[in-house]
């Protein structure tokens, strides 16, 4: 099984924080996603499984016409083997979610949106710049509730100003809409962008690490009281309601990501798209795939296995370290990780490495010291 990303390199505004690839150039919208179905078209022969989960990130996905996210879809049926009921999720802002647009989506072959609320408070969306207001972020969730069976939201914590009890307020919110999944970061500062400028001149207070460390913990304890798990250290979802396409990721399933920035992983290799649109768009014109690629050593390997291992509730399979990558990574993991087993920040169970509830937040920093840098 496989899954299709396809990256939507547009968005209305630039959020302060944001460093992702997309443009403000709408009017280029046509001619990109022309491009983007010669790309399905062109890189047909690299899936031979079937295709399970189709899913629209970006950028802002929801600035396509309904035509022309289902003109995308049509392409990649008529290009790939797609499974009878496959997993579609289009990321949509509020702002491009009016009643009438829920309804015609809820028609589309579209059947789970990831609605990026981020927040319900006017201050925060305010400071990150987002397109929509505070009214928007609650009335498309409740229209959408009633034509959607899985939807999830993203939501930020550790924004510079809100403090633990407008936190707790928004996941309220969030709880009261019954929703079946939540995905949530923390405000990271990223170079080059406006709240980094902002920050450097005094106009906006640093994220604060310590808050948001805490923010995390009230969100994870609010969520698990309210049936989810969390899955993944960003996502939390009910039973049944786990995204599909992220968790293939997760698991090292292989997918194909098309558009501009676009990443794909065929199981030995990692492949990226050029992140500028006009280059895309002229590379693709002439047939060239705008592609980087790089060949997973085994020590890649084992490093993305026990990153992605740490952040999710399946774990680091000990077994599969010896057997997929052999006995010096077993013994360098086990190694590695005693001091964190002692502080425990890392448990053991089922033959599985896992962080604790203590560990999660600090699992991308706990990973890094189980790499492996000189062995290949
Ligand atoms: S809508 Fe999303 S991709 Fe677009 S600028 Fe904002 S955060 Fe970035």
């Amino acid at each position: 099984m496989s899954g299709i990303y396809i990256h939507i390199p547009f968005c209305k505004q630039a959020c302060h924080y944001c460093d992702f690839h997309f443009s403000t150039q709408l009017g280029k919208k046509e001619v990109m996603v022309k491009a983007i179905a010669k790309e399905l078209v062109l890189r047909k022969s690299e899936i031979d499984e079937v295709v399970e989960t189709i899913y629209f990130g970006g950028g802002t996905p929801s600035v396509l016409s309904n035509d022309e996210i289902e003109y995308l879809i049509q392409a990649v049926y008529d290009n790939y083997k797609v499974i009878h009921d496959p997993e579609i999720t289009l990321e949509a802002n509020p702002d491009d979610l009016s009643n009438n647009r829920i309804i015609q989506l809820s028609k589309s072959p579209i059947n789970r949106l990831s609605i990026g609320i981020q927040s319900f408070f006017e201050e925060d969306l305010c400071l990150m710049n987002r397109a929509h207001n505070a009214q928007e972020a609650e009335n498309c969730i409740r229209e959408a509730r009633t034509h959607f069976d899985n939807i999830s939201i993203d939501l930020i914590y550790g924004i510079p100003g809100m403090d633990n009890e407008r936190w707790k307020a928004n996941i309220q919110k969030a709880l009261d809409f019954d929703l079946p999944h939540i995905s949530s970061y923390a405000l990271t500062v990223e170079p080059r962008t406006a709240l980094k400028k902002f920050i450097e001149k005094g106009m906006v207070p640093d994220v604060d690490d310590e808050q948001a460390q805490e923010q995390f913990h009230i969100l994870v304890d609010a969520l698990e009281a309210n049936g989810f798990v969390n899955y993944e250290i960003s996502n939390f979802g009910k039973p049944d309601y786990f995204s599909k396409n992220n968790t293939a990721y997760w698991l090292g399933k292989t997918y194909l990501g098309v558009g501009p920035s676009a990443h794909s992983f065929d199981g030995t290799h990692r492949s990226w798209n050029i992140r500028n649109n006009p280059t895309y768009i002229k590379k693709i014109e002439e047939n060239v795939l705008p592609i980087e690629i790089e060949t997973l050593s085994t020590t890649d390997r084992y490093n993305e296995f026990v990153m992605t291992g740490l952040r999710t509730i399946w774990g680091v399979d000990l077994a599969r370290i010896e057997s997929e990558f052999g006995e010096n990574y077993l013994r360098y993991i086990n190694q590695q990780s005693s001091k964190f087993l002692e502080r425990d920040l890392l448990a053991v169970r089922g033959g599985k490495l896992l962080t604790t509830k203590k560990g999660k937040f600090l699992a991308d920093g706990i990973a890094s010291d189980l790499f492996m840098i000189n062995l290949k």
